[in-house]
């Protein structure tokens, strides 16, 4: 609890994530924050399958913007995303 780091921190490092990009450090800090909140737990759970089954249907490596964008209006993210 002395080291929380808050959700929406965290989320935002969300697009890095995907983008496979993310830092060791924030990989870690990600997962241990997730221990702890089941919030975070089930957003990143829900953008993995969405990226997966994004994935799945068309192959690109890279979302593109367009979808990404609507990706974290849909998780509530889109304040940290916004151009
Ligand atoms: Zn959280």
């Amino acid at each position: 609890m002395s080291n929380h780091t808050g959700c929406h921190h965290l989320l935002s490092t969300l697009s890095d994530y995907i983008d496979g990009d993310l830092s060791a450090e924030l990989c870690a800090e990600l997962d241990q924050h997730l221990e702890g909140c089941s919030n975070c737990r089930v957003v990143v759970n829900t953008l993995k399958k969405t990226v997966e089954l994004y994935k799945e249907e068309d192959g690109p490596d890279d979302l593109p913007g367009d979808v990404r964008y609507r990706l974290f209006q849909c998780l509530e993210l889109g304040d940290f995303q916004s151009k």
